[in-house]
């Protein structure tokens, strides 16, 4: 018999029946032991996700507004225990509720609080199941650089084995520090992740709002093509693009011990969902491309210096403009006499493009520097493009004839990628024109 680890995001913890019917879906196999939860999420549309709370009175609380944190605090105990009462059982929910609030006004730190609505759902869900809750500080390790640590596998191994059947909290850890720490937003798929491995499961099941990974953004295509099954690297390089069904390093904890991750739907258990494994077998007759997802807002800083290709060390000159500010970039196209560098806007706000630019010219003192604010990157992703003659031509023609200028271009090594840079306001028709050539 297999092990299943169950991992169910924000909106299949929203309310006391949702996480009902979550449990039932655990109860009804034997093979899922392990379930890993997020913090109840987005009952309806205009809600606010407890993590977003949580975030919210940790900065009142270190604004010293107590009052505003009180009130913030207030709608996170509603929430709580109103579940409490829709699973109709006694959880204590009170009496944990009253301990997290002191501690967050003694002091104890903004990933702390942030971690919270996973503690308090995983507790719900345990007493739901009857199952043990197991909390993640106990295993899951960041070293000083706040990176998960390797450890944290053999830990994890270690710790649950004393369990036949466990829930854990998502999202969170124990920092260097010994303090809570927490993964990036969504991380809990990372922790659902890093539970499969540690337990050596034969499916790690991310149960969502979706049934799976489509084509592209269903916002943007009415009805896109359905993806039964994808590749860790495909995954990893639709998640990373925008495709937003899980967190793009999940994969990691999973991946060298080549568990399989299913994609499901909490609210349509029924349905297939989408499958990630180490090697897709979709054939090459089905489509070339897998999918197409985009993101907005980068910024592209171009350099162009005659006989750059014979300069030794420019282009370590000017990634170290970006490395001391702690600037990391997405892209890095050249071309004999020009390079470019892709960056994440969010790095470059404040009048810092203008130092990065300022401090590029005095350190390889170009010919020419400029910069293209507000650009959209959109991945085009398959297997199936790798040596196949002409998906290039497809994908420029789809782009020329749709009317939208292609301001970048990079493809990876391995073929399974090709990256464009658009305006930001051509992101959704770029992805629509590709996605008519490949899949219509
Ligand atoms: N609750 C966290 C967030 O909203 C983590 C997660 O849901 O995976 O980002």
């Amino acid at each position: 018999m297999g092990i299943k680890v169950c991992k169910f995001g924000g909106t299949s913890m929203a309310d006391g029946n949702v996480i009902l019917s979550a449990a039932k879906i655990v109860d009804s196999d034997p093979e899922r032991r392990y379930v890993v939860v997020s913090a109840p999420g987005k009952r309806f549309s205009g809600d606010i996700k407890v993590t977003d709370l949580l975030y919210k009175c940790s900065d009142e609380a270190d604004a010293g507004d107590v009052f505003a944190f009180k009130e913030t605090f207030g709608k996170i105990r509603v929430r709580f225990l109103n579940i409490e009462t829709e699973v109709g059982k006694k959880l204590g929910m009170k009496e944990a509720l009253d301990e997290v609030e002191e501690a967050i006004l003694n002091g104890a730190g903004r990933d702390y609080c942030a971690s919270r609505g996973e503690y308090l759902a995983a507790k719900i869900m345990a007493a739901v199941l009857n199952v043990p809750f197991v909390d993640a500080t106990e295993f899951v390790r960041f070293d000083k650089e706040g990176v998960l640590s390797e450890e944290t596998f053999d830990l994890a191994a270690k710790v649950l084995s004393a369990y036949p059947r466990a829930v854990v909290p998502g999202f969170y850890g124990l920092g260097a520090n010994g303090k809570v720490k927490t993964f990036s937003r969504g991380g809990g798929d990372i922790s659902g992740s890093i539970v499969a491995r540690g337990v050596m499961a034969s499916l790690y099941e991310n149960w969502t709002d979706v049934s799976g990974f489509y084509a592209c953004d269903p916002r943007i295509v009415n009805s896109p093509k359905w993806i039964s099954e994808l590749s860790y690297q495909e995954l990893r390089e639709l998640s990373y693009m925008g495709a937003n069904v899980l967190h793009s390093e999940s994969i990691f904890p999973v991946r060298s011990a080549g568990i399989p991750i299913r994609i499901c739907n909490t609210f349509r258990p029924e349905d297939a969902g989408t499958y990630i494994v180490k090697t897709s077998k979709r054939g090459v007759s089905e489509n070339v491309v897998t999918g197409v997802a985009g993101k907005k807002d980068f910024t592209v800083i171009s350099l162009e210096k005659s006989m750059m290709n014979g300069e030794v060390g420019f282009v370590e000159k000017v990634l170290s403009v970006i490395g001391k500010r702690g600037i990391s970039f997405e892209h890095l196209p050249s071309g004999v006499d020009t390079m470019s560098l892709v960056i994440d806007n969010a790095y470059l706000k404040n009048g810092v493009l203008e130092e990065v630019v300022e401090e590029m010219k005095a350190a390889v003192r170009p010919d020419k520097i400029y910069t293209h604010k507000d650009i959209a990157l959109v991945a085009t992703v398959g297997h199936g493009m790798a040596k196949n003659v002409g998906t290039s031509a497809r994908l420029f023609k789809a782009i020329s004839e749709a009317g939208i200028n292609v301001i970048m271009i990079d493809q990876g090594s391995s073929e399974m990628n090709i990256i464009v840079g658009v305006e930001n306001k051509d992101c959704a028709d770029c992805i629509k024109a590709i996605y008519d050539e490949f899949f219509n």
